[in-house]
């Protein structure tokens, strides 16, 4: 009960064929997505602060390319801003963190030959920049007070700080049953939970942030969300129920136990809009200075905008193995390595067959806020 993110949480690690490096297109597309809001919010804030050296957090890097996409994307903006404004060139430091878990090793072992990419890309001169790896979790306080002039986070603020507790009763019986996440079978307890424990989190979160940013100070968080209100039909819920029907067929031949299912929950929560602007409101510390909702295919692969399924067999292998990249070492410390490569493939059916009925998509949000003054 109580299972702490911490313990569990990290994206597949290295460069190998499951991994996150290699598995994290979606999760590309929705920092491509929010590039001109990172963009408009970065030159505000350097504008405000005109620094000297410039510190930019990403919360929740993960590792592979989408970490390096975020870091030369800030380094291009901030350079170019003060040529602009005919400023001093600025130094940058980045702090990197991520949960103790993540491949950081992976991350500073490819940094130069990301960096020397960069350079020959751009054949110029970049400003001088220092990447910092900090672990430990975003639901808490990272860095001293006013020690960053802008945080960024993306695909990273639907995990929660620990499975809501409410998922069980006081004496520890399953109340969520045959399910992982909140679904239409969740007793409205369960579902309280969830709701509560993201306000909680998220309330810390900001607050954290609020003590960490000096004047002037912005951040832009991209996150999965819902957009049905009703929280247990929302999109999310689908992804994961399909996950769940696999992890049940596996109790009804015997491969798994019953008990285990029965008492597994994940420790994520994608909001609904309005649950974002609430909390964002009653912790009254940020201004919420842009919104975007942008909509993912599941398919990592499939760029169309329509809602034609191509070839629903491969989106559903292309599905479960960027939902395996994220979730195997969550499912793995809890069943065992040995189901992974069974469950999957049962994932990805279920997930063919879903799609041949619905084309479901990711809601992706993109909030800008600054500090309130
Ligand atoms: N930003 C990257 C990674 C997204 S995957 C990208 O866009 O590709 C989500 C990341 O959030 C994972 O690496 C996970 O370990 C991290 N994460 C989840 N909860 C966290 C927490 N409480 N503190 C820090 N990192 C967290």
């Amino acid at each position: 009960m109580g299972m702490k993110v911490e313990q569990v949480l990290h994206m597949v690690g290295g460069a190998g064929e499951t991994s996150y490096a290699t598995n994290s297109r979606v999760q590309e597309k929705a920092i491509f997505e929010a590039k001109p809001i990172v963009e408009e919010a970065l030159r505000e804030v350097y504008k405000t602060a005109l620094p000297e050296s410039m510190v930019v957090a990403d919360l929740g890097c993960s590792s592979g390319p989408n970490t390096f996409h975020v870091v030369f994307e800030a380094i291009d903006i901030v350079d170019d801003q003060s040529r602009r404004l005919g400023r001093p060139p600025p130094e940058i430091l980045f702090f990197l963190n991520d949960l103790p878990g993540n491949d950081f090793n992976s991350i500073f072992q490819s940094l130069e030959v990301h960096e020397e990419k960069l350079k020959e890309e751009k054949q110029e001169w970049i400003p001088p920049f220092y990447v910092v790896g900090v672990p430990g979790s975003f639901y808490g306080r990272l860095f001293p007070s006013r020690s960053v002039h802008f945080f960024h986070s993306s695909y990273c603020l639907m995990w929660l700080s620990q499975v809501p507790p409410g998922v069980e009763s006081n004496t520890g019986v399953p109340l969520n049953k045959e399910n992982i996440y909140i679904s239409e079978t969740s007793p409205p307890t369960v579902v309280e939970s969830y709701q509560e424990q993201y306000r909680r989190d998220f309330t810390t979160f900001l607050k954290s942030r609020f003590q960490e940013l000096g004047f002037g100070g912005r951040m832009v968080l991209s996150f999965l969300g819902r957009t049905n209100k009703y929280a247990p039909s929302g999109e999310l819920s689908q992804l994961w129920g399909l996950l769940a029907e696999a992890l049940n067929a596996m109790v009804l031949e015997g491969i798994l136990q019953k008990e285990k299912v029965d008492a597994f929950n994940l420790p994520f929560y994608a909001p609904s809009m309005e649950e974002v602007r609430a909390v964002i409101q009653s912790v009254g510390l940020f201004d919420l200075d842009q919104v975007e909702i942008f909509k993912s295919n599941w398919d990592p692969f499939d760029d169309s905008s329509d809602d034609r399924i191509y070839d629903n067999i491969i989106s559903g292998e292309n599905v479960a193995k960027s939902i395996r990249a994220v979730i195997e070492p969550v499912i793995a410390r809890s069943f065992g390595e040995h189901i992974l490569d069974d469950l999957f493939s049962r994932y990805a059916k279920n997930v063919a067959r879903h799609l041949l009925e619905e084309k479901t998509k990711h809601p992706v949000f993109v909030i800008a806020l600054k500090t309130k003054v």
